[in-house]
């Protein structure tokens, strides 16, 4: 159902992006059905989104207008607290989400603060880096907060769109890279997207092949899996982190994590630094977004292609 909205007078620090593509990314999906309680009704989802800049606030001094520009998760910031002067505006408490009560990119036109608004490097076409804006930044940030480089060996768990970004940029960083899936179909794109090593993670036997060998294992599936046997893949010293945001409270037993000192963390995306220097590795390294491209109309239809797991591996709207 097409939804109309007045924005109101553009803010001195926004910017008003004309879209052009927007990826669909399963917390789109999440917000959808309110699986998190913060969804508010009626609202434009969308938060992978390459446009051009329509128009700037009076006091932003970085962006014109005509330039191409990307917008992921998060659209502002308070700008002043502990996190965001230190260049972690990610984790700022007051952070607003591009469509989080507000109005996202399945649309014509989004407003953002222009401090969130980053310009695409040339070499990336705009319908393959779209996904990058969130699911590329949101793999990128624990590859780099867990210090991948090239002796490590990470395991990257369900290969979707988050999985099968996470895929190129582990091999970019150097590491050996394992895919864990329940798609067994997925094997051979897996390997080509740059994974040296696949398990099917429904076979206790291939799980049991691959125990205290991963440095880091990064979680990006929705659904509730049994986490004991990936800490025991883990070495020690190893972590399991969690981007993918499963149904069910995360049970695990203390004594594999003292024994070899192993940990489990999560993270949200990803700095708008962070997601600049992502945009430059994909760009020189080529990473990119294999996608579905589908009409900005026919965005029901690709929600329930995401839905049903059918999409390999981001779908994309254009306008
Ligand atoms: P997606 O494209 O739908 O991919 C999810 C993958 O999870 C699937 O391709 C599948 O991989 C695996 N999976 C699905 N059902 C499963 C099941 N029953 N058991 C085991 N594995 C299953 O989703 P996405 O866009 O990549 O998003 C993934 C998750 O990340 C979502 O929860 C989303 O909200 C979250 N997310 C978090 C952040 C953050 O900042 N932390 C940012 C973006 C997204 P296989 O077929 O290979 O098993
Ligand atoms: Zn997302």
């Amino acid at each position: 159902m097409s939804f109309k909205y007045d924005p109101g007078d553009l803010g001195p620090n926004e910017v008003e992006i004309a879209i052009t593509h927007c990826g669909i990314c399963h917390s789109d999906l999440h917000l959808i059905a309110n699986d998190w309680g913060i969804s508010q009704y009626p609202f434009i989802p969308g938060h992978e989104i390459i446009g051009t800049i329509k128009a700037t606030g009076t006091e932003v001094l970085s962006l014109e207008v005509g330039q191409r520009v990307g917008l992921g998760w998060q659209s502002n910031s308070c700008g002043i607290c502990e996190w965001c002067t230190r260049g972690m505006e990610n984790l700022c408490p007051a952070s607003e989400g591009t469509c989080v009560h507000r109005n996202g990119g399945y649309a014509d036109l989004v407003r953002a603060n222009s401090r969130f608004v980053i310009p695409i490097p040339e070499a990336l076409e705009s319908e393959h880096a779209a996904p990058l804006l969130c699911g590329g930044i949101t793999v990128y940030n624990p590859l780099r907060i867990h210090g991948v480089n090239p002796s490590s060996r990470v395991g990257i768990v369900g290969i979707g769109g988050l999985g099968h970004l996470a895929i190129q940029f582990a091999r970019a960083f150097g590491a050996e890279v394992t895919a864990f899936s329940t798609s067994v179909t997925k094997e051979e794109e897996a390997r080509a997207l740059g994974a040296h090593n696949f398990v099917n993670s429904r076979e206790s036997k291939a799980m049991k092949e691959v125990v205290g060998t991963m440095d880091l294992i990064l979680n990006t599936a929705n659904a509730d899996q049994d986490w004991g046997v990936y800490v025991a893949s883990l070495r020690p010293t190893g972590t399991l982190a969690f981007v993918g945001v499963p149904p069910s409270p995360v049970s695990i037993h203390a004594f594999p994590l003292i024994s070899g000192q192993r940990a489990i963390s999560g993270s949200p995306i990803g700095s708008p630094y962070m997601l600049k220097e992502m945009l430059d590795v994909a760009a020189r390294h080529g990473v990119k977004a294999t996608t579905e491209l589908f009409p900005m109309a026919q965005v029901n239809e690709a929600i329930e292609k995401v839905k049903k797991g059918k999409v390999r591996y981001r779908a994309v709207l254009a306008n």
